[in-house]
């Protein structure tokens, strides 16, 4: 993307990035399928030592191949993520979640997938956590982990000014569908403000194509059509499944790569999750 910035967008799970700095190679979310998490581990090897694994969130898509650099260099994230670390959602069991994309969409990973009690008895949790933001230099590269909270608790954006270039994770889909069923839309779009105060020519999305901060307009906006399509819904009386069945604002994008499968499971849950908050006097977050 840059000389010294690398992100993979095009295949299933999130979008794994490397920065190289003049001392050794900054890793941002790990990709979900082993053979390419080992590929990237390579790739970032051959430029220079590990010096952090940074998380953007905690689903699985951006967290489950810290398995496969643990052992190389400390693993950073968020209170928040090392608190709900790997949590989908309550129908939805990670390690099942995985080992399916693995199953069906990178075969030569299976030799290099662990069995679930091995993941879990050998996977190491965060060595460094923060509970606000915070500066850690590498180099000649400063990398701003920013508490971007929304579409989870401890969502973070990594911005590298040297580079212009900021990291959102999934505070910005870009170009695909957006989940919400584990999101705080209100405190989501405070975020995306804080985001577009930066100044960057690169907005690396949790999914979907490299963007710039022009993209936020867009995402705003897919925010508060879900939010308003759902609450007109709610207004008009209808059911939860009625709402289920009909509310769809994201319908005419495509789904990320490799996601075909849970196209409805996503509008769903979307749908579900706004309308349990909108007829909810116990929730204050939307
Ligand atoms: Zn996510």
């Amino acid at each position: 993307m840059t000389e010294n910035v690398r992100t993979e967008t095009r295949t299933r799970g999130s979008n794994p990035s490397i920065v190289r700095t003049s001392d050794g190679v900054v890793v941002i979310d790990t990709p979900q399928l082993p053979t390419q998490a080992v590929a990237m581990r390579k790739l970032a090897e051959s430029t220079g030592p590990i010096r952090y694994v940074m998380n953007t969130e905690h689903h699985c898509d951006h967290i489950f191949g810290n398995y496969y650099f643990q052992d190389v260099a400390p693993v950073v994230h968020h209170q928040e993520i090392a608190d709900n670390f790997m949590l989908l959602e309550p129908t939805l069991d990670p390690y099942d979640f995985v080992a399916e994309s693995v199953r069906t969409q990178d075969a030569p990973g299976l030799a290099l997938f662990p069995a679930r009690e091995a993941y879990f008895a050998d996977l190491k949790r965060a060595d460094i956590t923060f509970a606000q933001d915070v500066s850690l230099q590498v180099g000649g590269h400063t990398f701003e982990l920013l508490h971007t909270p929304g579409h989870t608790p401890g969502q973070t954006a990594v911005y590298v000014p040297e580079e212009r270039v900021v990291f959102t994770g999934d505070t910005i889909f870009s170009g695909c569908q957006t989940w919400l069923m584990s999101s705080d839309v209100g405190e989501w779009l405070d975020s995306l403000n804080k985001i577009a105060a930066l100044d960057v020519d690169y907005v690396v999305p949790g999914h979907g194509p490299v963007t710039d901060l022009s993209y936020i307009r867009v995402q705003r906006a897919c925010l508060i059509q879900w939010v308003s399509a759902v609450a007109n819904a709610v207004a008009g009386g209808w059911s939860r499944e009625e709402t289920i069945a009909r509310v769809n604002p994201g319908a005419d994008l495509p789904v990320d790569v490799g996601l075909e499968s849970l196209r409805d499971h996503i509008s769903t849950l979307n749908a579900a999750s706004l309308w349990d908050k909108l007829t909810s006097t116990a929730v204050t977050g939307i």
